[in-house]
């Protein structure tokens, strides 16, 4: 049995119906040789439920305006169902309300907004911002190129063989020359858990920050930022269930409040003259311009799903799969999986078979209609420090079966015997 209703789930989600994969290099004679999607790619990006749809078609038909611009119904409605999507994202995750919730583009602009409205106003010489070595390049390369506009030094907590933290060596690093801490909170290459709470709190020991990637944790567990008290915290609408275009930056208010824009426009201000302008109030002074106002609505029902389904749940589903994949893959000895133990890591299971690349492994699984994702993950110094040049990754999500797991196997295995 499984903690979810699995069945009932997929039956929201159309693409799954789908046939794909097949023989591509020598299809069978007018044969149909295509079979049911198995869909791994979750880490990538999650598929979309019929709810999520309806609400952008129901924007579209009913009530498509600008918001924050009109007197009209329309923009009314729009303007506050835009409003509102703040108030479910602020209740989801636990932050005080909608003045805390900015919407931006996905993960990666709201780590960009940080390290531009907040590091390169605050680091400088003499400072340093710690991170770890598993970060995703949306974090990684965003405090190294803020680093080194600033002259602030970037300081990377080492893993351990299972992929763990080093937590001595990031005592270590976090010391009083500490601005910032930001790490990611379930790695999207690895599996791990961090132990986020813990790094807050030693970040807060010396007066630092600390930012939370949640890009893989927000969508699979519950989480709380009261609870991990993360000072920023970074997840994508795409990877839980909603549309690509809209991700969320979490902020504690006080420094919201602190921090200058980082994008200057319309919708942003409050007064402005030749000479000067002022800025409306939070969420809406890091909103410039017209915002993905489709995407936020229907980022509010993804969330709506989930909600229905319980995050807690959703977890229990995610930390069965994984283990289960991480047990069947673990048999094969020339299978090498990367992160820590089955029953210890997020809904992923990063891996490499001995003699295969990655590519054509996914390029086999592929003619077997399973979608995994093959390459570096957007961590290639990790995949450095781990000796590899890329790895094949499954990832998995609420619609996700023991028996899809079986097929990846079974593929797997037959890869193996086609390279042996
Ligand atoms: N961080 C992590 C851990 C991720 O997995 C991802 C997406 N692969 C990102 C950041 C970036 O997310 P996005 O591409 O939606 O900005």
């Amino acid at each position: 049995a499984y903690p979810i209703d699995v069945e009932a789930i997929r039956a929201d989600f159309p693409v799954l119906d789908r046939n794909v994969g097949g023989d591509v290099t020598t299809p069978g004679e007018g044969e149909d040789d295509t079979e049911p999607l198995v869909y791994l790619d979750n880490a990538a990006t999650s598929q979309t439920p019929k709810a999520v749809v309806d609400s952008i078609v129901d924007y579209y038909y009913s009530y498509n305006a600008n918001v924050h611009r009109g007197i009209h119904q329309l923009s009314q409605e729009a303007s506050v169902a835009y409003e509102e999507a703040h108030d479910t994202v602020a209740d989801f995750i636990g932050a005080d309300g909608r003045e805390e919730i900015i919407f931006t583009k996905n993960t990666t602009e709201a780590m960009n907004l940080v390290a531009y409205a907040w590091g390169l106003a605050e680091l400088g010489e003499g400072d340093s911002v710690v991170t770890t070595q598993m970060e995703h390049h949306a974090s990684l390369v965003t405090w190294q190129q803020i680093c080194k506009r600033t002259g602030a030094e970037l300081r990377f907590i080492e893993i351990d063989d299972e992929g763990r933290l080093d937590m001595e060596h990031a005592a270590e690093l976090i010391d009083d020359s500490t601005e910032m801490v930001s790490l990611v909170h379930i790695s999207n290459a690895l599996g791990t858990i961090n132990p986020v709470e813990k790094i807050t709190e030693m970040a807060h020991e010396v007066d630092a920050y600390s930012f939370v990637d949640g890009a893989q944790s927000v969508p699979t567990r519950p989480v709380d930022v009261g609870e991990i008290d993360a000072d920023f915290l970074a997840f994508s609408s795409h990877k839980m269930l909603g549309p690509t275009g809209i991700g969320v930056l979490y902020g504690k208010e006080h420094l919201l409040e602190s921090m200058q824009p980082y994008l200057y426009g319309g919708d942003m201000i409050r007064k402005v003259t030749y000479e000067d302008s002022t800025w409306e109030d939070l969420p809406w002074k890091f909103e410039a311009g017209t915002p993905s106002i489709a995407q936020a609505i229907a980022l509010d029902a993804a969330i709506e799903y989930l909600e229905d389904i319980g995050m807690a749940n959703v977890q229990a589903h995610e930390e069965l799969l994984a283990e289960y994949a991480y047990d069947q893959l673990n048999r094969y000895d020339d299978v090498t999986i990367y992160g820590p133990p089955g029953d210890d890591r997020g809904g992923l299971v990063g891996f490499n078979v001995d003699g295969v690349h990655a590519h054509d492994l996914s390029s086999i699984l592929n003619d077997f209609a399973v979608a995994i994702r093959a390459g570096d993950h957007c961590t290639q110094p990790l995949h450095d420090t781990l000796g590899a040049a890329a790895s094949a990754r499954a990832s998995f999500y609420v619609y996700n079966t023991r028996e899809e797991i079986d097929a990846l196997v079974e593929a797997v295995d037959d890869a193996r015997q086609l390279f042996a």
